[in-house]
């Protein structure tokens, strides 16, 4: 409504204007070839700007017709555009749907309406990989190395790819290409962590865990946990160099990792070698209260020598003063009354080893042994010892080296489980129960860690790393 108003008062002015010039006194004559124009000054500047007034007209249509194929062009490229993103949309939700062809559709069709490779190549390898064809993905992966935006997403693909081809040298490559460029992503610095620790390259395994932990990669208790097994395997590795920096990598790793019996272990049997018995077996004491281990007792008594089998009960006393209640500290302390002819003392610990329920409950294979030894040791009774040999059959498995990540275990502490390279996945614990099934003769697993590896009679062949 104002437009209007203020519109007609242009209009008004203009006229008044117009009007009030025509009326101007004044006359202008003009000659041009050969014709002559009489008229008033007002009515020459009337005309002057009704011409400029068309000439703005034509000039106005002239640019219209110029320009209009331009804006229809840059209208359609704008659908286009939209189309395109739409299409790879469409494409992704395909890939996270699980939709092989749909996805490979709008791949192709997101890279037909848009020109931007970098966007939709990661469409189309994904698209290729859900199909199963990794020589295409890997083309695409490749592609996206040449341009500097998708790089470090190509090498992603391509060490994804590596890993699960099982190639670890083309997967450590790629990684440590990813760690150049972006050297602080969670990501790259486990995968950097994993693959040069597997690669031996334990230097740059120890920087990554570092690294790791500084971007919290990792929560700060696995970090040290690891960085303790990182420091035991270089001791190992160390000791059988001669090198003696082993000691001190051995007590860093205890430091770490209180509770990695291994690290006593280690720390102790160096101590001992270089004639310090006393403070091995303060180790030793100290590693028994946090992990009762058995392969602790034998070093201990090496540590400080007993004279007689009373003697080393007493000594063994002594290591498992902290945690007598333990199983482990119970079954040593059981093996040592035996020895001494201690049999009252024998049976009550071999009653408590056996845990709730005592010898009636459920002994585990070395409380059965141990009492086949001693019936037979004490009374001579070979019935009865012959009874506890049978039950030792049947009876839970002893605690061994167990991998929480795929149940095998194995004999000797490693870095990685043997079976599935785990790292730090060994635990000292019972078993996975084997029990043959009632009816069919088939093995049947029992207990937490149901894993194929985990019957005894399949034991994977365990390499000891260490
Ligand atoms: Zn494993």
């Amino acid at each position: 409504m104002i437009r209007i108003l203020v519109f007609c008062l242009k209009v008004g002015v203009v006229v008044a204007l117009a009007y009030w010039l025509a009326e101007r006194p004044g006359d202008v004559s003009i000659e041009w070839l050969g014709y002559r124009v009489d008229t008033t000054v007002g009515v020459l500047l009337l005309a002057v700007a009704a011409i400029a007034g068309v000439a703005a007209l034509v000039y106005r249509f002239w640019r219209f017709l110029y320009r209009s194929p331009r804006d229809l062009g840059r209208r359609v490229q704008t659908g286009r555009r939209r189309r395109g993103y739409k299409a790879l949309t469409q494409g992704m939700v395909a890939v996270a749907a699980g939709e092989p062809d749909e996805a490979a559709r709008w791949a192709r069709k997101a890279d037909t309406l848009l020109d931007e490779p970098p966007l939709t190549m990661l469409l189309s390898a994904q698209a290729a990989q859900l199909n199963g064809d990794e020589a295409a993905a890997k083309r695409y992966f490749n592609a996206m190395l040449e341009n500097p935006e998708t790089r470090f997403l190509g090498l992603r693909g391509l060490l994804n790819q590596a890993l699960r081809a099982g190639d670890r040298a083309a997967a450590l490559e790629y990684v440590r290409q990813a760690h150049a460029m972006r050297p602080r992503t969670p990501w790259v610095l486990t995968s950097l962590f994993d693959l040069s620790e597997r690669h031996g390259d334990l230097d740059t395994a120890e920087r990554a865990l570092r690294d790791a932990a500084r971007v919290k990669a990792l929560p700060a208790p696995d970090a040290t946990r690891r960085r303790a097994v990182l420091l035991l395997e270089r001791a190992t590795a160390a000791r059988a160099a001669g090198d003696p920096g082993a000691l001190k990598q051995a007590r860093e790793a205890r430091r770490l990792a209180p509770d990695l019996a291994a690290a006593g272990a280690l720390e102790a049997e160096l101590l001992i070698a270089a004639g310090k018995g006393r403070k091995a077996a303060r180790v030793l004491e100290d590693t028994w209260a946090r992990a009762p281990h058995p392969d602790l007792a034998p070093l201990y008594l090496k540590a400080v020598p007993a004279d007689d089998d009373l003697a080393r009960l007493k000594r063994l006393s002594k290591l498992t003063a902290d945690r007598v209640e333990h199983p482990e500290s119970q079954l040593l302390l059981a093996r040592a009354a035996l020895d001494a002819k201690l049999w009252g003392e024998a049976r009550r610990h071999l009653a408590a080893a056996a845990g709730p329920g005592g010898l009636d409950g459920a002994p585990s294979e070395s409380v059965c042994r141990l009492m086949a030894e001693l019936e037979e040791a004490e009374h001579g009774d070979t019935a009865a010892a012959r009874d506890w040999l049978d039950r030792a059959m049947t009876a839970p498995a002893d605690p061994s080296w167990v991998c929480r990540e795929c149940g095998a275990a194995a004999e000797v502490w490693s870095a990685r489980c043997g079976a599935c390279e785990a790292f730090d996945g060994l635990r000292w614990q019972q078993p996975p129960r084997v029990t043959p099934a009632v009816s069919g003769g088939k093995t049947e697993i029992a207990g937490e860690l149901a894993a194929p590896a985990a019957a005894d009679s399949a034991l994977p062949a365990v390499q000891d790393k260490a």
